[in-house]
């Protein structure tokens, strides 16, 4: 079992670069993936990008699996959104964004091309929650984060409760 890896968390700079697409699925991957499993189940999360982590390579985790259930990990190396239909509405939370929510707009039904971390490429269809977390790591891999699509006004707000919150820390 791998250790747990640091969530680096806004405004840490690393939440804002573009990753890079991964050339080579090497140990060190294959370790980083297994690093970001640990790291998201024992946040808890449904999802994590790698440069949460500190990791500036296109690779996301996910596992929606009920808590209940066996873990099973998804990976999706170099994904890319080939097609976005609808929309839909949901609250959405990070584990970099500490102590916020908030609703946000993304596509209803999305197609994510990628490789698993077998190299092999993977089509993955996704609606309802899966295509909003899969939106929402993608988002993470471009240097996005879930508070850059509510109004000004309202990330205005969660800044001052942050520096609030990071005083008193
Ligand atoms: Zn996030």
């Amino acid at each position: 079992m791998e250790e747990k890896l640091k969530i680096y968390t806004y405004p840490d700079a690393v939440l804002r670069i573009t990753t890079e697409p991964v050339e080579n699925i090497d140990g060190d991957i294959q370790k980083l993936i297994d690093g970001m499993g640990e790291t998201m189940y024992g946040a808890p999360g449904i999802g994590l990008a790698a440069n949460q982590v500190g990791e500036k390579k296109r690779i996301l985790v996910y596992d929606l699996t009920p808590k209940d259930e066996a873990r099973n990990l998804s990976v999706i190396i170099n994904p890319e959104i080939v097609l976005a239909e609808g929309d839909i509405i949901h609250e959405e939370s990070c584990l970099s964004v500490i102590d916020f929510a908030a609703e946000i707009k993304r596509h209803a039904k999305i197609k994510v091309r990628g490789v698993n971390r077998d190299g092999d490429p993977v089509d993955i269809e996704a609606e309802g929650l899966l295509a909003v977390c899969l939106q929402h790591e993608i988002d993470h891999l471009n240097g996005t984060l879930f508070i850059d699509h509510i109004s000004s006004i309202k990330r205005a707000l969660y800044k001052k409760k942050l520096t609030k919150m990071l005083k008193k820390a």
